[in-house]
């Protein structure tokens, strides 16, 4: 399970994308001066042929401002995961969110979705002897690439870019010091990507990070405890405006998000690092996590008793930074495909009020 299949359509984009084999390096030297905006729209800017020339290398040039394209896999930016804006580089309009990137296998820097609604402008391409949707930057009309309507949901596009037209900044550790002011909750229900990408769409909750929990060894790696000696669970860690959502809430996704009564395992994945536990921190969570499964296993939704642990939170491990934000950085994994977003979509689907719009891939009506 879990494998990484290189989707084989993809293959069908290379030719999408790839334009003649001009030599592209990766060298955004000449504009690593240029003052980056936040998303704070100025005018747009516009410089003669010349003046371009001035503050981009003769690669940028070419790419952004002769509709050039550069090599499949040329761009160190493919295979970033790292966490950050990537801007334009001519002129610093941020263009795409790191959040908002997925591996498409074409060798190209893909995202789902633009940065903002002043990042990209569409435009009929008819070079090449085919008809493409250009994109360009809505501020300074540099070339970045071209938009495919075979991207994956929750907007079915694939933004192909240049890598050359980028210039990626990556983000402060801001997020661990502002998740201080939030609650925790602590869950386990097999697959943590799926789990993670669940609780990340739930309204009032701010971050979910990927790890584990319940066993024994310290700082456990994904191969220990995929072997299922450890005693841990794939767990995540959920942090929660509890102004916003409160714990039952939480709960109520959790349990809605699995078969809760399925013992040492979920869906297609076995073992005890996939079983079911909610770790409580106080009694008061212990209690109202309690209380719900007695009202589960009466309500007669099951035929077999929750099989649900309810133990003591004691300590979280973080799981690789790969495994954080797996699914958005891998939507087209036959496991995620096939798996982790129908998971998502059936729990999603039965309470869409619950979830933030913009995470929904269930039509909310
Ligand atoms: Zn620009």
């Amino acid at each position: 399970m879990k494998t990484i299949l290189l989707n084989l359509q993809i293959l069908i984009f290379l030719s999408a994308c790839a334009q003649q084999n001009k030599k592209a390096e990766q060298n955004n030297s000449k504009s690593t001066n240029i003052k980056l905006l936040d998303s704070t729209w100025t005018d747009k800017v516009v410089k003669s042929k010349e003046e371009w020339k001035k503050i981009l290398t003769p690669e940028q040039y070419n790419i952004t401002r002769e509709q050039g394209t550069e090599p499949a896999f040329s761009s160190t930016y493919n295979k970033n995961h790292e966490s950050g804006i990537y801007y334009c580089v001519s002129c610093g309009n941020p263009l795409f969110n790191s959040t908002n990137k997925f591996e498409s296998g074409t060798g190209w820097p893909s995202f789902w979705k633009p940065y903002s609604q002043r990042s990209v402008d569409v435009s009929t391409d008819n070079s090449m002897g085919m008809q493409r949707d250009e994109i360009s930057c809505k501020r300074c009309n540099a070339h970045i690439g071209h938009v495919f309507n075979d991207g994956p949901l929750p907007t079915g596009l694939r933004y192909c870019t240049d890598g050359v037209a980028l210039l990626f900044k990556a983000k402060g550790n801001e997020p661990t010091a502002n998740l201080s002011a939030y609650n925790k909750a602590t869950f386990a229900a097999g697959c943590f990507w799926c789990e993670e990408t669940v609780f990340e769409s739930v309204k009032g909750v701010a971050e979910v990070i990927s790890g584990y929990a319940g066993g024994t060894t310290k700082n456990p790696s994904y191969e220990e405890v995929g072997s299922g000696k450890t005693g841990h669970a794939e767990t995540v860690e959920i942090y929660y405006d509890s102004t916003k959502v409160n714990y039952q809430t939480l709960l109520k996704v959790f349990f809605a998000s699995q078969d809760p009564t399925q013992v040492n395992g979920q869906g297609p994945d076995q073992g005890t690092q996939y079983r079911s536990i909610v770790f409580y921190r106080n009694l008061y969570e212990k209690q109202v996590t309690e209380n719900y499964i007695h009202e589960l296993n009466k309500s007669g939704k099951y035929k077999k008793p929750i099989a649900t642990q309810v133990i003591p939170y004691e300590v979280f491990w973080k799981a690789e930074d790969y495994h954080q934000n797996y699914i958005q950085h891998h939507p087209t994994d036959s496991y995620v495909q096939n798996e982790s977003l129908p998971r998502i979509k059936r729990t999603q689907k039965q309470f869409p009020e619950l979830f933030k719009p913009e995470q929904l891939l269930i039509k909310s009506n």
